[in-house]
């Protein structure tokens, strides 16, 4: 019989760890599945990682890792993949805001042969206004910078051995793991699913932590941003030309005092056009520094798995 690998990225979600659990293997033995429940406790300040041993202890499929610090989700998700010993495996977020039952259609889906079952969200579910405001703002563009609308798109996905294979062979640190499965192809298909309620706990995305994770992405799918920048340049020099030659007239024509403006003009504009593309150079210099650095891209501290031995 298959097995199917469940990977629970927790961050401070002592109160919901146990409930997952619990929901969790009470459906996949209604269903009999045969499924393995990997927490990853991403360096959580709470009782997070006691929550996960507990879980394990009372339910034999439970499993845990738990980071040495808080490493994103990202890399929680990438070290639940790496974990995972299943035929097909799924992402699920450890509040129960996917709707656990859900899993089931697309472990059918699976069966019938698809090998990336994406969950893409009927609705955003109830969201603050600002959040909103900004996921919807992140996705329109980076939907403009890479072709691929996203912004229904979760990280709630079911993948076949092959693509785990696939994704974990990627060379580069940082991942994206909602964009990248458009990148990797595969015969895939999407399944919507309302996004629910928290039940307990509370968003691990602040303000800050939202535009860093948008730059973060944008940058690492697409160079639109520099592209952007040198297309500015150029339209930026032809004003310049007009303006050049138009200069130019005024010296000749003996005008040249009322030119004063335009210079000062000009020096704002080139100043901060090249403020803005050395910025966004830098940005990009500095992903290639991340990258040629080769850090892991987690660190595991304790997992049940060693425990047991
Ligand atoms: N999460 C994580 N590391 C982080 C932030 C979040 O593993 O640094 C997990 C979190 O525990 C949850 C999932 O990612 O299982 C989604 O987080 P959250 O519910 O806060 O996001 P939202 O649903 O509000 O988008
Ligand atoms: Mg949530």
């Amino acid at each position: 019989m298959p097995l199917l690998s469940i990977v629970i990225p927790a961050y401070n979600e002592d109160k919901m760890v146990v409930k997952a659990a619990e929901v969790l293997t009470q459906l996949m033995e209604k269903e009999k599945i045969e499924a393995e429940l990997i927490f990853i406790n991403d360096g959580s300040k709470d009782q997070t990682w006691m929550e996960i041993e507990r879980a394990s202890k009372l339910f034999s499929n439970v499993k845990g890792l738990s980071f040495s610090r808080n490493f994103g989700k990202e890399a929680a998700i990438l070290a639940g993949l790496e974990h995972a010993k299943g035929d097909c495996c799924v992402v699920i977020d450890c509040d129960l805001q996917h709707p656990p039952e859900t899993i089931i259609q697309m472990y059918s889906l699976w069966q019938d042969g698809y090998e990336l079952i994406e969950g893409v969200k009927a609705s955003r579910g109830s969201e603050g206004k600002l959040h909103g405001f900004f996921s919807k703002s992140f996705y329109r563009l980076i939907n403009r910078a890479t072709g691929f609308d996203m912004s229904k798109s979760s990280d709630f996905k079911l993948l076949d051995r092959k693509v785990i294979d696939a994704y974990l062979r990627l060379p580069e640190r940082k991942l994206f793991f909602r964009a990248l499965s458009y990148w990797l192809g595969f015969k895939s298909i999407e399944v919507e699913y309302e996004v629910q309620d928290r039940l307990a706990g509370e968003t691990k995305w602040s303000f800050s932590s939202l535009v860093k994770y948008a730059l973060n992405n944008i940058t690492s799918f697409s160079t639109a941003p520099m592209q952007i920048v040198t297309f500015v340049g150029f339209v930026f020099f032809l004003f310049a030309i007009v303006l050049g030659i138009q200069s130019m007239i005024n010296y000749f024509s003996g005008q040249s005092l009322a030119g004063f403006t335009t210079v000062i003009l000009l020096q704002l504009g080139i100043g901060s056009l090249i403020m803005m593309s050395l910025g966004i150079m830098g940005y990009y210099i500095s992903k290639i520094y991340e990258e040629v650095k080769r850090r892991p891209r987690y660190i595991v501290s304790v997992s049940t798995e060693n425990e047991r031995k």
